[in-house]
């Protein structure tokens, strides 16, 4: 008798708990406006298990943006504020990345590609990139680098400034497969902005279930809007896909040996 009173004690005692948590959880947000019958005859958002202007839907987090839009909001990963190269090693060897470090910026100095530690899947990028402001070279030999996300999957740097090169490889392309919808290059030599969404292609084993996309701004301009790389980045020959986990936002060293400049990167983890 005094274990089914227990149990019935406990059972109680459970769902009182149960009660409680959920319409702490679930408790509408107060606001002076809404009355005890907002929800009354609302309908059910598509898609959704929340009604339409349901008071108990989540808030969106808060994130303080930065002072300007092209600085870094709360929640980002500052991967580089252009006083180190903490966040960076080289593509080949691991070793520490020593590219110059000079008054706020990083220039490339032809000793490697170089690579966040960091691993990244969705993710939105925001970088800073300057080409020569004397050029060398013509097409793909003008300040040629690259974003490569997850280490695969590359996001043209050149300078397409007056500088003709074939479409899939300019300036915003992704780099062998699509054009940027528009040319946005700054003149040589000035500083130039790319923010990026890169969402990662996702696999089921060996087998692709969505590519890899991009959604991108060139200095402010959209250049790609939800556009798909067709496979990891490849050069005269058709990209493919292989499987692959979480990888790191690559700087491409394309070996001309051109002071490329880069200043300001930062990255917020998404899931998209
Ligand atoms: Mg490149």
């Amino acid at each position: 008798m005094t274990k089914l009173r227990l149990c019935v004690t406990t059972t109680l005692a459970s769902v009182f708990l149960l009660v409680a948590l959920s319409h702490s959880v679930l408790k509408p947000h107060a606001t002076a406006q809404e009355g005890p019958n907002w929800h009354n005859g609302l309908p059910r958002q598509h898609e959704s298990q929340w009604l339409v202007h349901d008071l108990r839907r989540p808030l969106p987090e808060v994130v303080t943006p930065g002072v300007r839009a092209q600085d870094a909001p709360s929640d980002a990963i500052m991967l580089l504020d252009g006083t180190n190269l903490d966040h960076w090693v080289y593509r080949k060897g691991g070793a520490p990345a020593a590219w110059l470090v000079k008054d706020g910026f990083i220039e490339l100095n032809h000793t490697g590609s170089i690579q966040t530690k960091e691993k990244f899947e969705d993710v939105q990028l925001h970088i800073e990139w300057a080409n020569p402001a004397e050029p060398k070279g013509v097409s793909q030999v003008r300040g040629n680098s690259g974003i490569f996300f997850m280490g695969r999957y590359e996001v043209q740097i050149v300078d397409s400034f007056n500088n003709r090169t074939y479409a899939d490889g300019s300036a915003a392309s992704l780099y062998g497969q699509h054009p940027p919808l528009v040319n946005a290059c700054r003149q040589s030599g000035e500083w130039q902005t790319y923010d990026i969404i890169f969402r990662a292609p996702r696999f089921d084993g060996d087998k692709l279930v969505e590519p890899a996309r991009v959604t991108m701004f060139h200095n402010g301009v959209l250049v790609h809007f939800n556009q798909k790389f067709f496979g990891s980045t490849s050069y005269r020959a058709l990209a493919k896909y292989s499987p692959h986990g979480p990888g790191p936002v690559q700087i491409q060293d394309h070996g001309d040996r051109q002071p490329m400049r880069f200043r300001n990167i930062w990255a917020r983890r998404l899931k998209l």
